[in-house]
């Protein structure tokens, strides 16, 4: 009996080891189109392995799988963060979680995680063959019977169980095209977490200026996120930017990324709440210089821009702002608007949305409802998350899902 998993990452190590601890006389072999297996996970979080959250700053999965919460519900039932975390401890990981939530390896670096893997599957017998990029797939012909695998200038191979780890496809034709010749729904993939170009040359002057709580949003819409936000030579970057992304990414490709944004340099100051601050500030500094008398938070450079926005001359006191000037002033702190002119294409941590859809698979085992041996975990399906360690724990929770039933395929 032999299991295929297609692609080398995070989901299909986590799925060869759940299998093999509980079907160790399963053949496992995990294909991988390019010469080195875990690459992306080596280079998460800065190569550091942000490889999962501890949740408790997380009331509704939705705030951060944007795409799949539900279904992350459903599978945090058998395999959780916490079970996560206790897996790489068990192996010979210690992690620690930041201030800020996210779990990193106490080393901070991925290679304590890539290590760990590579061995564990070693330990349990998983076979891995690098160069084998899958290009068709034929279901049996009959029942019980095996998948035939083609590989780019390869032999074909078949195995009677396959599961499917080929992570994020960006494009639609390639495996996508081959799992939808198979009937498989697809959902269109595009780019999440990715930051915005503002072309808008007094606000990139301030490039490196952050703002640790700011609030953006997009007009018109329900999409927001609170984070720290900042300012680069392009335009806008940071949590909170790369947050709005994900959770508006099918929008903000529908609209070809040109949407405006919303920001709130104060977080979530009102227009009262900052209009009262003001007014405390002019009235206990009314002789000192409107720059020199700021809101926290906000760093002189930023200050002086939102002031000169406002139609403010960078001399006057705070005495001699009228009313006039202080509402011009709460609007431009509470409701600044930029039109986004694209999605910057340099790649950080970036993550697709789309992939199988969700519907084609059974929620409790990851498998194919119409093709049974058939399962699909990872970033191949339509699962992504903010930024946090939340994609990893996908892969974690898909992958070992996915393994686990795999292995009660062949009981
Ligand atoms: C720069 C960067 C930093 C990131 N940092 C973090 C982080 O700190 N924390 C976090 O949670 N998430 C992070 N992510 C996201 C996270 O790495 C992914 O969500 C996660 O790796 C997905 O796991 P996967 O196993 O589904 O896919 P992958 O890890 O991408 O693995 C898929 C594998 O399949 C192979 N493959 C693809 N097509 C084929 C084919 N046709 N045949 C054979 N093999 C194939 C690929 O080469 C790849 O090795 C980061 C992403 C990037 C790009």
């Amino acid at each position: 009996m032999r299991t295929a998993i297609i692609g080398g990452g995070a989901a299909g190590f986590f799925a060869a080891i759940a299998l093999k601890e509980i079907c160790p006389s399963v053949r496992v072999t995990i294909y991988e189109r390019s010469k080195k297996c875990l690459a992306k996970v080596e280079i998460s979080g800065g190569g550091r392995c942000n490889c999962t959250n501890s949740f408790a700053e997380v009331g509704d999965l939705k705030s951060v799988y944007p795409r799949g919460h539900k279904l992350m519900k459903r599978l945090f039932n058998v395999f959780d963060h916490e079970d996560a975390y206790a897996w790489f401890e068990r192996h010979g990981v210690p992690l620690t979680t930041q201030d800020d939530q996210c779990v990193f390896p106490v080393s901070q670096d991925s290679h304590s995680i890539t290590l760990t893997l590579q061995n564990e599957a070693r330990r349990l017998g998983v076979e891995v063959r690098t160069l084998h990029e899958l290009t068709g797939l034929t279901p049996p012909a009959e029942e019980k019977g095996a998948y035939t695998l083609e590989f780019l200038g390869r032999p074909s191979e078949t195995a009677e169980v396959v599961i499917l780890t080929a992570g994020g496809q960006p494009r639609a034709d390639g495996l996508l095209d081959v799992l939808s010749r198979l009937g498989l729904p697809i959902q269109s993939p595009h780019p999440s977490l990715f930051t915005f170009t503002i072309a808008h040359k007094s606000l990139t002057d301030l490039m490196g200026v952050v703002v640790e709580g700011a609030s953006v949003a997009l007009a018109g819409t329900k999409f927001r996120a609170q984070g720290p936000l900042l300012i680069t030579h392009w335009g806008m970057s940071g949590p909170a930017i790369l947050k709005l992304s994900s959770h508006a990414a099918l929008h903000l490709a529908d609209a070809d990324y040109r949407s405006d944004l919303l920001v709130n340099w104060t977080g979530d100051g009102t227009p009262e709440s900052v209009l009262a601050d003001l007014l405390t500030l002019a009235g206990t500094h009314p002789q000192r210089q409107v720059t020199s008398v700021r809101l926290a938070g906000l760093q002189s450079r930023l200050w002086d821009y939102l002031v000169a926005r406002s139609g403010i001359s960078l001399e006057r006191r705070w005495a001699e702002v009228g009313k006039k000037g202080l509402n011009k002033l709460v609007n431009t702190l509470t409701a600044d608007v930029y039109p986004i002119a694209g999605r910057y294409p340099h790649r950080e941590e970036f993550v697709t949305a789309g992939g199988v859809a969700l519907s084609a698979v059974n929620p409790n085992t990851l498998e194919a409802k119409a093709l049974p041996g058939l399962y699909f975990a990872g970033e191949l399906l339509d699962i992504d998350a903010v930024t946090g360690g939340f994609n990893l724990q996908a892969a974690w929770t898909t992958g070992f899902v996915a393994g686990q039933a795999a292995a009660h395929h062949f009981a």
